[in-house]
C-alpha cells in the first residue's frame, strides 16, 4: 500500500489530480498551471455581539480562472480552513467543467458554528462577511458567484444578494451575484434539493448500463436496493427521500453527527427529518435501533452508502471493513486517497463526488441565466406549447368520437399531455439531462481506456481535458 499515512483533503485532491495526469498528455507548465489555487482571501472581522466584539476568520479560495466568473458554495462550520478551502475550491473547477457549467471554481468559508447564533446575529455577520467580499469584488455576478454549502442556505444567500444590491444600487444584474436564493429573492425553483436530485439521476443513470452494475455486482434497478445515508442534512435527506420515494429503494441506515439509526426493515426519512427539525438532533427518535457511534454505520451490509456529509468520513482506519459494493459520494470528499486505494483493490465502485454532487452547481447555473435573462424560464413558450397540443388532442377527440367504442384515450393522458412544463419541470429535465450527459462522457472513458480503471479517473481526466483545452484556446 503506498499511502501508509492519511493525507489531508487539500492533499487527497491533489493525489487524485495526479493520478489522473500521469495516464494524460499535458505539459508540465499546463499541468501545473491547473493543479495550482490561483489566490485565496483570508478575511478577520470585526461583528458587535451581544455587547462584546467577536472576531471571525473566513476565506474566499478561486482556484482556476480558465472562465468567470467562478462558482464554488459558502460553507459555515468551526472546522473551516485554508486547506479545506482550496481543496473544495479545486474540486469545483473540474465539477464545472465536467457538467459543462461556464465557470471556473472558486470555494468559501466561515469559522463559525452556526448553531451557537440566532438569526439576527448570523444576519449581522453573513453581511459583514459579505461586504469585505463583495469591496473586493470576490462576489460579482460576473466574477464570482457563490452558492450555499455546508450551514447555509437560502436564508443567507438571500442576506448575501441584498447586501450587494445595497453597495451595487444601479447594477440590473444585481441578483445574479448568488446562487441558491429563495424563489422572492430572483431564485429557482427546484435549487433547494437540486443536489439530491442530482445524486438521483446519477443513481439512476449508473443502472441503467449493465456493465456498470456488473462492475460492483449489483443487478435490476433502485427498487429495493438497501442504502445507507450520511448526513441527513440538504443534500443527504432531498437525496434519501426521492431515492424512498419515487425508485422504491429501501434506505436502512441514517447517520448523524451524534448517533445513528439502523433498521433493516427501512426506516422513515420524513419522520426522522421532521424529528431533527423539530429536535435538532437524532438522539431520542427512535431508541431501538440507535446506535450512539454513528459512524461505525458506515460498515454495515447495504448495497448503496451515500456519504452525505462532511469530508475524510471513510478513511485508512475503516475503509477495509466498508462492505457496500457501490459508494456515491453526494459529499466533498468524503474518501480519502487512501481509503480510496483500499476500495478499489476490493472492487467497490465508487461514483465520485465531482460528478455525483454536481447537480447543485448545474442548477446553479440556471438560475444565474434566469437573473442574467430577467425571465422566468418557460413563460414564453407554455401557452404556445399548450395551444399546439390542443390541436392534437382535438384531433384525438375526434377519432375517440368516430371509432366509438373501438378505441378511446387513456383517462389522464389529456390533461397531462395537454399541460405546458413549468419551470420545475423544465429545471429537472435540464438537470435530468446534464447529469446523463456527463456519466456518459464519463464512463467512456472507464470502459474506453485500458489504462483507466475507475469512475473517478475517468471523471478527472474528462474535466482537465476540459479544462486544459480551455487554457490552451487563451494560448497558454
Ligand atoms: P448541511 O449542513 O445541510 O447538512 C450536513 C448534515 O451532515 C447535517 O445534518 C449535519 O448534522 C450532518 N453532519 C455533520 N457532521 C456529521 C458527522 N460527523 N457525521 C454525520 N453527520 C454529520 O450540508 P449540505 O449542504 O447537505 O452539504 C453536505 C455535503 O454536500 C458537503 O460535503 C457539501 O460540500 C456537499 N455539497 C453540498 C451542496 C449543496 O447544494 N448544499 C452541493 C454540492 C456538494
Amino acid at each position: 500500500m503506498a499511502a501508509q499515512k492519511e493525507p489531508g483533503f487539500r492533499e487527497s485532491v491533489n493525489l487524485m489530480f495526479n493520478r489522473a495526469v500521469a495516464l494524460m498528455d499535458l505539459s508540465p507548465g499546463l499541468e501545473e498551471k491547473i493543479r495550482v489555487c490561483n489566490a485565496t482571501y483570508t478575511v478577520r472581522f470585526g461583528v458587535r455581539l451581544r455587547g462584546k466584539l467577536h472576531t471571525f476568520t473566513g476565506y474566499r479560495s478561486v482556484h482556476s480562472e480558465h472562465m468567470e466568473p467562478v462558482k464554488g458554495g459558502i460553507r459555515y462550520a468551526p472546522t473551516v480552513n485554508q486547506d479545506e478551502v482550496e481543496a473544495l475550491a479545486a474540486l469545483m473547477t473540474f465539477k464545472c467543467a465536467l457538467v459543462e457549467t461556464p465557470f471556473g471554481g472558486s470555494k468559501g468559508g466561515l469559522c463559525i458554528d452556526p448553531r451557537e447564533y440566532d438569526e439576527y446575529e448570523l444576519e449581522q455577520i453573513t453581511r459583514r462577511f459579505a461586504y469585505e467580499l463583495i469591496k473586493r469584488d470576490l462576489i460579482n455576478p460576473a466574477q464570482n458567484v457563490p452558492a450555499p454549502d455546508m450551514g447555509t442556505g437560502e436564508r443567507e444567500m438571500a442576506w448575501i444578494a441584498d447586501q450587494y444590491a445595497r453597495m451595487h444600487t444601479t447594477d440590473i444584474n444585481a441578483r445574479a451575484c448568488v446562487t441558491g436564493k429563495p424563489l422572492d429573492s430572483g431564485g429557482i425553483h427546484g435549487r433547494v434539493e437540486a443536489t439530491g436530485r442530482g445524486v438521483q439521476y446519477a443513481l439512476q443513470e449508473f443502472f441503467r448500463h449493465e456493465d456498470d452494475k456488473k462492475e460492483a455486482g449489483l443487478s435490476g434497478d433502485l427498487e429495493g436496493k438497501r442504502i445507507i445515508v450520511q448526513g441527513l442534512g440538504n443534500v443527504g435527506y432531498h437525496a434519501a427521500k426521492f431515492l424512498s420515494e419515487e425508485d422504491g429503494a429501501k434506505i436502512v441506515g441514517v447517520i448523524e453527527r451524534d448517533g445513528g439509526i439502523l433498521d433493516p426493515e427501512g426506516v422513515d426519512i420524513e419522520k426522522i427529518h421532521a424529528w431533527m427539525q423539530k429536535h435538532g438532533t437524532i438522539r431520542g427518535y427512535a431508541d431501538t435501533h440507535f446506535r450512539e457511534d454513528g459512524a461505525s454505520l458506515l460498515e454495515e451490509e447495504c448495497d448503496i452508502l451515500i456519504p452525505a456529509a462532511l469530508e475524510g468520513v471513510i478513511n485508512l482506519s475503516n475503509a477495509k471493513r466498508i462492505k457496500a459494493p457501490l459508494i456515491i459520494e453526494a459529499a466533498n470528499g468524503p474518501i480519502t486517497a487512501g481509503a480510496d486505494e483500499i476500495l478499489r483493490h476490493k472492487g467497490t465502485v465508487i461514483i465520485p463526488d465531482l460528478y455525483a454532487n454536481a447537480g447543485g452547481v448545474t442548477v446553479s447555473y440556471f438560475e444565474w441565466v434566469k437573473n442574467l435573462s430577467h425571465i422566468r424560464f418557460g413563460r414564453l413558450q407554455r401557452r404556445q406549447e399548450e395551444a399546439r397540443h390542443r390541436l392534437l388532442i382535438n384531433e384525438l377527440e375526434r377519432l375517440d368520437r368516430y371509432l366509438g367504442d373501438a378505441w378511446s384515450m387513456t383517462p389522464d393522458f389529456k390533461e397531462k399531455y395537454l399541460r405546458g412544463a413549468d419551470e420545475l419541470e423544465l429545471v429537472r429535465s435540464g438537470l435530468d439531462d446534464t447529469m446523463r450527459e456527463a456519466y456518459q462522457a464519463i464512463r467512456e472513458v472507464w470502459h474506453g481506456r485500458e489504462d483507466v480503471h475507475d469512475l473517478r479517473m475517468a471523471a478527472y481526466i474528462v474535466s482537465i481535458d476540459r479544462v486544459a483545452r480551455s487554457y490552451r484556446s487563451k494560448g497558454l
